[in-house]
């Protein structure tokens, strides 16, 4: 069993590399990736931790990206080089966040809640700072009892203090993954919003631009959507991919390789992503 969606403390895990690597160790995974959000700032620790522990690190990270679905597109990224392309956009994204971040606190200062941009870095730990780490300063402050309480009351898309940012567009953060190395997997297929019709037509689509997989294998789906989702893979002719989206204390209830325990991801799934990628 493998585990290619995690995330730590490099973006908004609440988990060190090194402390999901060992989670992954404790699970008795065969192969594990963490995919920060824009940054790869968690490689370095995340290799020499699995290196320890004779545990497969696999490089990626996880992309937002602009599309005309009605809800979110992220895109994994696995076999990422340190040093491409797409290393050097990550840091654009990446100031994108962090003035996005300081309108969503002054919307919210707006709404009387007195927060500020020194609170929300504080509950952040790496070069990475995203919507959780707001919500935790909003918890912290007694405003809400838990984190999907402030996405529902405040920072979720049509809510009140909810601000876009900059993304990339799906061809061109394909074209930058394809360039820095990496094959890419559309994430979490459902949160686009799409009905099965309109699913497979935006897959199709994807398909022509060079998406390589599809995470059909999500700790959030039953097992019959897993199935689903990976014959929508083989009916495009893409591969597959699998993870928990392991965010620590930011996401209760779900454990690495595990998910919510029925998680499932077969080391021949990284076979796949890797024919892909021509390694
Ligand atoms: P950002 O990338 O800063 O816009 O924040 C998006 C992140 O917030 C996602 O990757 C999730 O980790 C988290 N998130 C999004 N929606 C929710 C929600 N409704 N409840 C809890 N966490 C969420
Ligand atoms: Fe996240
Ligand atoms: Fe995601
Ligand atoms: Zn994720």
């Amino acid at each position: 069993m493998i585990d290619l969606h995690t995330h730590s403390t490099a973006s908004d895990g609440t988990d060190t590399p090194t402390e999901v690597v060992d989670l992954a160790v404790g699970t008795g995974l065969h192969a594990l990736a963490l995919t920060d959000h824009d940054t790869l700032a968690h490689l370095p620790e995340a290799r020499a931790a699995a290196a320890r522990v004779g545990l497969e690190l696999v490089s990626g990270c996880e992309l937002s990206c602009d599309s005309p679905a009605p809800g979110t597109m992220h895109l994994l990224v696995y076999f990422v080089e340190d040093d491409g392309p797409l290393a050097g956009r990550l840091a654009e994204l990446r100031a994108g966040r962090d003035a996005r971040n300081e309108r969503i606190v002054e919307a919210l200062r707006g709404l009387g809640i007195p927060i500020t941009s020194d609170d929300v870095r504080a509950r952040a730990h790496g070069e990475s700072v995203g919507r959780p780490h707001i919500a935790e300063a909003l918890v912290d402050a007694g405003r809400v009892p838990d984190i999907s309480g402030a996405f529902d009351r405040w920072l979720a898309k049509g809510r009140p203090a909810y601000v876009e940012r900059p993304r990339l567009d799906a061809p061109e953060a394909i074209r930058l993954a394809h360039a820095s190395g990496a094959v890419t997997s559309l994430a979490h297929p459902e949160t686009l919003g799409y009905d099965d019709a309109r699913l497979d037509g935006f897959v199709a689509e994807a398909a022509t631009v060079g998406l390589d997989a599809l995470e059909a294998f999500y700790s959030a789906y039953s097992p019959e959507r897993r199935t689903q989702l990976a014959a929508l893979a083989a009916r495009h002719g893409l591969a597959v991919s699998g993870g928990s989206d392991h965010h620590g204390a930011h996401k209760p209830g779900l454990t690495v390789g595990v998910g919510r325990g029925d998680l499932v991801v077969d080391d021949d799934v990284l076979d796949g992503l890797r024919a892909r990628a021509g390694n």
